[in-house]
Protein backbone atom coordinates (compact mmCIF):
# COMPACT_ATOMS: atom_id res chain seq x y z
CA UNK A 1 0.00 0.00 0.00
CA UNK A 2 1.17 3.20 -1.18
CA UNK A 3 1.26 7.18 -0.60
CA UNK A 4 2.88 9.89 -2.14
CA UNK A 5 3.80 12.70 0.10
CA UNK A 6 4.11 15.73 -1.95
CA UNK A 7 4.88 19.37 -1.34
CA UNK A 8 2.95 22.42 -2.22
CA UNK A 9 4.42 25.35 -3.42
CA UNK A 10 7.10 25.16 -6.33
CA UNK A 11 5.53 21.89 -6.82
CA UNK A 12 1.98 22.22 -7.23
CA UNK A 13 1.21 25.89 -7.42
CA UNK A 14 3.51 29.09 -7.08
CA UNK A 15 5.04 30.45 -4.17
CA UNK A 16 2.30 32.24 -2.50
CA UNK A 17 4.60 34.93 -0.92
CA UNK A 18 6.51 35.61 -4.40
CA UNK A 19 3.18 36.45 -5.92
CA UNK A 20 2.04 39.03 -3.06
CA UNK A 21 5.57 40.77 -2.87
CA UNK A 22 4.86 41.67 -6.96
CA UNK A 23 1.78 43.02 -6.46
CA UNK A 24 2.89 45.06 -3.63
CA UNK A 25 6.45 45.66 -4.27
CA UNK A 26 7.43 44.75 -1.33
CA UNK A 27 10.96 43.01 -2.11
CA UNK A 28 11.77 41.81 1.53
CA UNK A 29 8.53 39.50 1.06
CA UNK A 30 10.44 38.00 -1.92
CA UNK A 31 12.49 35.90 0.77
CA UNK A 32 11.30 31.32 0.72
CA UNK A 33 12.49 28.54 2.75
CA UNK A 34 14.96 28.66 -0.27
CA UNK A 35 16.75 31.83 0.79
CA UNK A 36 15.90 31.59 4.83
CA UNK A 37 16.49 27.74 5.92
CA UNK A 38 14.82 29.08 9.35
CA UNK A 39 10.84 28.75 8.98
CA UNK A 40 10.21 30.75 12.25
CA UNK A 41 12.81 33.16 11.47
CA UNK A 42 11.13 34.11 7.88
CA UNK A 43 8.02 34.09 9.02
CA UNK A 44 8.82 36.55 11.87
CA UNK A 45 10.12 38.58 9.73
CA UNK A 46 7.08 38.69 6.94
CA UNK A 47 4.42 39.23 9.71
CA UNK A 48 6.78 42.17 10.99
CA UNK A 49 6.49 43.37 7.30
CA UNK A 50 3.48 42.81 7.08
CA UNK A 51 2.26 45.08 10.07
CA UNK A 52 4.64 47.94 8.99
CA UNK A 53 2.99 48.26 5.66
CA UNK A 54 -0.83 47.69 7.29
CA UNK A 55 -2.00 44.91 5.51
CA UNK A 56 -3.75 42.17 6.42
CA UNK A 57 -5.19 38.58 5.24
CA UNK A 58 -8.44 40.44 2.62
CA UNK A 59 -5.43 41.96 1.20
CA UNK A 60 -3.52 38.78 0.46
CA UNK A 61 -6.74 36.67 -0.25
CA UNK A 62 -6.96 39.17 -3.07
CA UNK A 63 -3.50 37.85 -4.62
CA UNK A 64 -4.34 34.04 -4.15
CA UNK A 65 -8.33 34.81 -5.44
CA UNK A 66 -6.05 35.42 -9.08
CA UNK A 67 -3.60 32.65 -8.77
CA UNK A 68 -3.35 29.39 -10.39
CA UNK A 69 -1.68 25.86 -9.92
CA UNK A 70 1.07 25.42 -11.78
CA UNK A 71 1.24 24.16 -15.62
CA UNK A 72 -0.20 20.59 -15.98
CA UNK A 73 -0.50 20.37 -11.54
CA UNK A 74 -4.36 19.24 -11.79
CA UNK A 75 -3.82 16.66 -13.93
CA UNK A 76 -0.40 15.32 -12.55
CA UNK A 77 -2.30 15.46 -9.09
CA UNK A 78 -5.50 14.25 -10.55
CA UNK A 79 -3.17 11.42 -12.10
CA UNK A 80 -1.45 10.12 -9.31
CA UNK A 81 -4.45 10.48 -6.71
CA UNK A 82 -6.24 7.53 -9.33
CA UNK A 83 -3.63 5.17 -8.72
CA UNK A 84 -1.91 6.15 -5.06
CA UNK A 85 -3.02 7.86 -1.45
CA UNK A 86 -1.88 11.28 -1.80
CA UNK A 87 -1.32 13.96 0.83
CA UNK A 88 0.08 17.39 0.53
CA UNK A 89 2.45 18.07 3.30
CA UNK A 90 3.22 21.99 3.00
CA UNK A 91 4.38 24.94 5.37
CA UNK A 92 1.69 27.24 4.14
CA UNK A 93 -1.63 27.88 6.07
CA UNK A 94 -4.99 26.64 5.48
CA UNK A 95 -5.82 30.43 4.89
CA UNK A 96 -4.20 31.29 1.90
CA UNK A 97 -4.06 27.89 0.36
CA UNK A 98 -8.05 27.26 0.33
CA UNK A 99 -8.44 28.75 -2.96
CA UNK A 100 -5.79 26.91 -4.60
CA UNK A 101 -7.02 23.48 -3.48
CA UNK A 102 -10.46 24.57 -5.16
CA UNK A 103 -8.72 24.48 -8.17
CA UNK A 104 -7.30 21.34 -7.49
CA UNK A 105 -10.12 19.68 -6.52
CA UNK A 106 -9.58 19.57 -2.77
CA UNK A 107 -7.00 17.53 -2.06
CA UNK A 108 -6.15 16.12 1.37
CA UNK A 109 -3.56 18.99 2.76
CA UNK A 110 -1.89 19.35 6.04
CA UNK A 111 -0.52 22.28 6.85
CA UNK A 112 -0.51 25.53 9.46
CA UNK A 113 -3.10 28.01 10.97
CA UNK A 114 -2.77 31.47 11.04
CA UNK A 115 -3.99 33.87 13.73
CA UNK A 116 -5.94 36.77 12.41
CA UNK A 117 -7.49 39.94 14.24
CA UNK A 118 -11.72 40.72 13.48
CA UNK A 119 -9.62 43.95 11.16
CA UNK A 120 -8.31 41.52 9.08
CA UNK A 121 -4.76 41.69 11.10
CA UNK A 122 -2.00 38.53 11.12
CA UNK A 123 -0.92 38.61 14.46
CA UNK A 124 0.26 35.27 14.57
CA UNK A 125 0.82 31.68 13.04
CA UNK A 126 0.17 28.69 14.35
CA UNK A 127 2.36 25.45 13.57
CA UNK A 128 0.05 22.59 14.16
CA UNK A 129 3.55 20.54 14.41
CA UNK A 130 7.04 21.12 14.31
CA UNK A 131 8.76 19.39 11.23
CA UNK A 132 5.67 18.09 10.33
CA UNK A 133 6.29 17.19 7.02
CA UNK A 134 8.67 14.21 8.76
CA UNK A 135 6.70 13.54 11.32
CA UNK A 136 3.42 13.13 8.59
CA UNK A 137 5.94 10.69 6.65
CA UNK A 138 7.22 8.48 9.51
CA UNK A 139 3.31 8.29 10.96
CA UNK A 140 2.27 7.15 7.13
CA UNK A 141 5.50 4.78 7.66
CA UNK A 142 4.05 3.43 11.04
CA UNK A 143 0.90 2.96 9.76
CA UNK A 144 2.66 0.58 6.95
CA UNK A 145 2.63 2.56 3.66
CA UNK A 146 5.54 2.71 1.11
CA UNK A 147 6.65 6.28 0.75
CA UNK A 148 7.49 8.76 -1.15
CA UNK A 149 7.96 12.23 -0.98
CA UNK A 150 8.55 15.11 -3.43
CA UNK A 151 9.76 18.71 -2.83
CA UNK A 152 11.83 21.45 -3.25
CA UNK A 153 13.16 23.54 -0.86
CA UNK A 154 15.05 23.31 2.70
CA UNK A 155 11.86 22.32 4.48
CA UNK A 156 11.30 18.94 2.56
CA UNK A 157 14.83 17.61 3.15
CA UNK A 158 13.92 16.05 6.60
CA UNK A 159 10.69 14.26 5.03
CA UNK A 160 12.61 13.38 1.67
CA UNK A 161 14.94 11.20 4.04
CA UNK A 162 12.20 9.89 5.94
CA UNK A 163 10.53 8.65 3.16
CA UNK A 164 11.21 5.43 1.31
CA UNK A 165 11.98 7.38 -1.85
CA UNK A 166 12.70 11.31 -1.91
CA UNK A 167 12.84 12.95 -4.50
CA UNK A 168 13.68 17.09 -5.64
CA UNK A 169 11.37 18.61 -8.18
CA UNK A 170 12.67 21.91 -9.35
CA UNK A 171 14.87 22.60 -6.80
CA UNK A 172 17.42 25.28 -6.83
CA UNK A 173 20.83 24.39 -7.28
CA UNK A 174 21.95 24.79 -3.51
CA UNK A 175 19.62 22.78 -2.37
CA UNK A 176 20.33 20.34 -5.05
CA UNK A 177 23.92 20.55 -4.21
CA UNK A 178 23.62 20.21 -0.39
CA UNK A 179 21.48 17.24 -1.04
CA UNK A 180 23.26 15.03 -3.32
CA UNK A 181 21.41 11.64 -2.03
CA UNK A 182 17.82 12.38 -3.55
CA UNK A 183 17.32 12.27 -7.57
CA UNK A 184 16.09 15.48 -9.11
CA UNK A 185 13.30 15.68 -11.46
CA UNK A 186 12.16 19.07 -13.66
CA UNK A 187 9.13 18.22 -15.03
CA UNK A 188 5.39 16.04 -14.08
CA UNK A 189 5.82 13.19 -16.54
CA UNK A 190 9.70 12.51 -14.89
CA UNK A 191 8.15 13.03 -11.02
CA UNK A 192 5.32 10.31 -11.94
CA UNK A 193 8.00 8.10 -13.74
CA UNK A 194 10.26 8.10 -10.29
CA UNK A 195 7.48 7.42 -8.15
CA UNK A 196 6.01 4.81 -10.03
CA UNK A 197 9.38 3.50 -10.67
CA UNK A 198 10.18 3.67 -6.99
CA UNK A 199 6.66 2.05 -5.77
CA UNK A 200 7.36 -0.35 -7.85
CA UNK A 201 10.21 -1.97 -6.67
CA UNK A 202 8.64 -1.51 -3.29
CA UNK A 203 5.78 -3.65 -4.29
CA UNK A 204 7.10 -7.01 -4.11
MG1 LIG B 1 8.08 24.25 -1.82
Amino acid sequence: MNIVCLDLEGVLVPEIWIDFADLTGIDELRATTRDVPDYDELMQMRLAVLEKHNLGLPDIEQVIDRMQPLEGARAFLDGLRERYQVVILSDTFYEFARPLMRQLGWPTLFCHKLGVEQDGRISSYHLRLRDHKRKAVEAFRALNFNTVAAGDSYNDTTMLGAAHAGILFRAPQNVVDEFPQFPVVHGYTDLRARVDEALASMDG
